[in-house]
């Protein structure tokens, strides 16, 4: 047995027992994301020892990411450390992977993410699983070796790096006419609301600040959107068609009906056998489970999402005591989309149910949808209000800034705007 195993296994050993000294029961969170956030935030602690186990010691903004790819916003200003959130101990936060779980005995494995033979267990008296998804690359060759993903800070990072990286590239002398093309193309595969987000901010940063940095490069600049239908396909039909215009209208842009069969270290393969050069190739078709989900053995729907009953009870669980919400899960003959919306509405209806204030059913009453299709114009999809152009992009700034987590990124993210507007995105790379 490896010393990090002993010494966990020794300290969490007197842990488990099902309540605290004061008597609280421990309720133990997997994961910082939307779901799992809204339960932390709304939970009272004075009713419940509340354990958080995630890989990320943070809350993100998704909604926002795209913005970070490109320096419209800078990375820090869309992500809430979860400390910042107040636990009772220290050590009510572990960085760690949930990677096991025993609903009889009420027993969690976990895995520290920065000594990885530190496995450890956690008895838990109620448990609420909110670990997201993975991007689906169902099963296409290439895309988990060539491709980037758009979910986490890292990925906006990488994106960011490579596209300054190739824009460097580009330029340097005994690159060819035909490699300067290849690495100024960017591909985008899956036309949903965050393809196209990227899309546009990628657009704004072309227009905006490419121009004037490397205005020898403009020329051999494109970005292609390749979506097998069509694209933002839950919004409204005449938005989507305004958005289809409009990306079709764009000079540098491109979109593609089209399916790609395999992507390579510099381009893709389309389903008529046209090969695409691209230097970068952005993946966002889809969600699959994560491997904590996949491997459970609870019922799960075709997905690979934890079936749950209308209190978000997971099923499978002999004791009713294990909860799953967000993306990892799916409400029984009552499937939601997998939105930042529902996950958050979740939490905030778990956190009641829990301190027994709520005991109804979960129901769920969409707000509708925003998207941004760039040059300051976005898409308003309401109940009542369809709408498009530029007062739906400062409906979707505005109702963004209000839905961040705190003051501090409320005050952050319109200082990122502004430094943008006036002096251009921040290109240095690091
Ligand atoms: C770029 C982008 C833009 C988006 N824009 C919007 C939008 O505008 N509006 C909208 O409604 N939705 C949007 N979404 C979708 C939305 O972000 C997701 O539906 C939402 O994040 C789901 O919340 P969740 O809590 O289920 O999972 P997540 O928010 O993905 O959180 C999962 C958490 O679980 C943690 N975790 C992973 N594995 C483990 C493990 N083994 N053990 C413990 N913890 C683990 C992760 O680190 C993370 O903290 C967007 C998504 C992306 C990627």
């Amino acid at each position: 047995m490896s010393i990090f195993r002993r010494i966990a296994l020794s300290r969490f050993q007197t842990g488990i027992r099902n309540v605290s000294d004061q008597g609280r029961q421990r309720l133990v969170i997997l994961g910082t994301g939307w779901g799992s956030y809204s339960v932390l935030k709304s939970i009272n602690k004075v009713l419940y020892d509340v354990i958080v186990v995630s890989p990320r010691n943070h809350f993100l903004f998704t909604p926002l990411l795209a913005s970070t790819t490109v320096g419209t916003l800078e990375f820090r200003s869309i992500i809430e450390p979860i400390r910042n959130t107040g636990f009772r101990e220290t050590e009510h936060f572990h960085l760690s992977h949930a990677i096991g779980l025993d609903v009889n005995k009420k027993v969690l494995t976990c895995q520290s993410v920065i000594a990885p033979d530190n496995v450890y267990d956690i008895h838990y008296d109620r448990l609420v699983i909110g670990v997201g998804a993975l991007p689906n690359t169902f099963g296409v060759p290439g895309v988990e070796e060539h491709a980037f993903f758009l979910k986490e800070l890292n990925d906006a990072r990488r994106i960011r790096n490579r596209i300054l990286d190739n824009f460097e590239l580009a330029i340097q002398p005994g690159v060819s006419n035909k490699e300067r093309q290849q690495l100024l193309n960017i591909v985008i595969v899956g036309g949903g609301p965050t393809g196209v987000e990227f899309g546009a901010e990628l657009y704004d940063f072309v227009k905006e600040d490419i121009a004037r940095i490397y205005p020898s490069e403009i020329d051999d600049i494109s970005v292609t959107l390749v979506e097998g239908n069509k694209i933002l396909g839950n919004f409204d039909q005449r938005l989507q068609k305004y958005a289809e215009k409009k990306i079709r209208q764009r000079d540098k842009m491109r979109l593609i009906q089209s399916v790609v069969t395999e992507v390579y270290p510099n381009g893709v393969k389309l389903l008529d056998g046209t090969v695409l050069p691209a230097g970068l190739v952005v993946w966002s078709t889809g969600l699959s489970p994560r491997d904590f989900t996949k491997n459970l053995d609870l019922p799960k729907n075709k997905q690979g999402q934890f079936i749950t009953d209308a209190y978000l009870r997971v099923k499978g669980d002999p004791h009713g005591c294990v909860f799953a919400l967000g993306d990892c899960a799916d409400i029984e003959n009552k499937s939601l989309p997998c939105t930042a919306q529902v996950a958050e509405r979740q939490g905030r209806y778990l956190a009641n149910f829990l301190q027994t204030v709520e005991s109804s059913p979960f129901e769920f009453k969409s707000m509708g949808m925003l998207a941004y299709i760039g040059k300051y114009e976005a898409l308003t999809d309401m109940p009542g209000v369809k709408a498009q152009g530029f007062h739906s992009w400062l409906l979707w700034r505005s109702a963004y800034l209000t839905r961040l987590g705190s003051w501090r990124l409320r005050m952050q993210v319109p200082v990122d705007w502004l430094k943008t507007l006036l002096w251009g995105r921040d290109t240095s790379r690091f």
